[in-house]
């Protein structure tokens, strides 16, 4: 995408101007943190819509201030470049906006303790994530960071090392994707997913105290379950056998969307098939991300 404009310390600028050193810390290890934001092309409307924006750059500040990253921009004037930027590249299709805040110093040492801080954000044209409509899972063996050794509740670059080590075990093994457990071994997420379960007509998810990340995604289908589907959402822990009797199981995430997950670890969930609730959650979310739903419309923003 080297003719998109990004933007980079303070500017709008054509993509393939921003340079940064081999030596960025950042780059040698991992010392940052980033967002994933959608913003979703409605056809009928010619019209964008970022989704949640404000809610991503809080917590990218909460991110940015867990790691001694201190950004200059509040959460509006964050917002603010973002629009200007989709504007300037002129997008006519559903995008993810990439924010990323690093340590950029050349010094050799991986401390956050240094003044050099970034930020940049780029965008990248982005439809179905998934590629497909329903994943078959292993539980992977690598377990979940814990907040005591990564802060895995904010989005820390080098956290991104377990899930991709997870995700890298589970493609090797003819899975689509996996599902990480805790330290203590109790369900935690996907590499880049919230989890939730359906069974006895309850929608079950893991806790934040149990290494998530508080996803987004996640917030708003549990909102769409009690609002508009009546359903009782419980936030607890969940064992590994109850994901095997689970009725139904997905995933929720920015960039994964609503998918559902038909088998883990061989194991057929539910019958097989992508279940009504989960269908149903998708449907609604899809509704409420360009603006169509008045008692929603507050999540998106208007890019034109
Ligand atoms: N967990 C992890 C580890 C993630 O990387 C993501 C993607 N941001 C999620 C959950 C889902 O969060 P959100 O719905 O805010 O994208």
């Amino acid at each position: 995408m080297s003719n998109s404009y990004v933007f980079y310390q303070g500017k709008i600028v054509k993509e393939e101007e921003v340079k940064i050193s081999i030596r960025c810390k950042a780059f040698n290890y991992g010392l940052g943190c980033f967002e994933g934001i959608r913003a979703y092309w409605d056809e009928e409307t010619n019209q964008l819509y970022a989704f949640r924006l404000r809610e991503h750059y809080e917590r990218l500040l909460q991110s940015c201030k867990a790691l001694n990253i201190n950004i200059p921009y509040t959460v509006e004037e964050l917002c603010d470049w973002t629009l200007k930027l989709l504007r300037k590249n002129e997008f006519k299709t559903t995008v993810y906006i990439r924010p990323v805040a690093f340590k950029g110093s050349d010094h050799l040492f991986p401390t956050l303790y240094d003044d050099d801080n970034r930020i940049l954000i780029y965008c990248h044209p982005m439809g179905n994530f998934a590629g497909k409509d329903a994943f078959r899972v292993c539980i992977s063996s690598w377990r979940r960071i814990s907040d005591n050794m990564i802060p895995a509740r904010t989005k820390p670059t080098g956290g991104y090392l377990n899930s991709a080590l997870a995700s890298l075990e589970a493609l090797q093994n003819g899975y689509d994707e996996a599902i990480l457990l805790t330290d203590s071994g109790y369900v935690c997420e996907g590499p880049g997913e919230n989890i939730f379960i359906y069974k006895n007509g309850k929608l079950i998810t893991p806790p934040p105290s149990d290494n998530i990340l508080e996803g987004i995604t996640r917030d708003t289908v549990m909102t769409l379950a009690r609002e508009e589907l009546g359903m009782e959402v419980v936030q607890r822990s969940i064992t590994r056998t109850e994901l095997y009797s689970a009725e139904e199981a997905f995933f929720s995430g920015t960039a994964m969307e609503v998918t559902p997950i038909v088998e883990i670890d061989n194991r057929k969930v539910g019958d097989g098939k992508p279940g009504e609730v989960c269908k149903k959650i998708k449907e609604i979310f899809f509704n409420i991300t360009t603006g169509k739903n008045p008692k929603y419309a507050h999540f998106c923003t208007p890019v034109y």
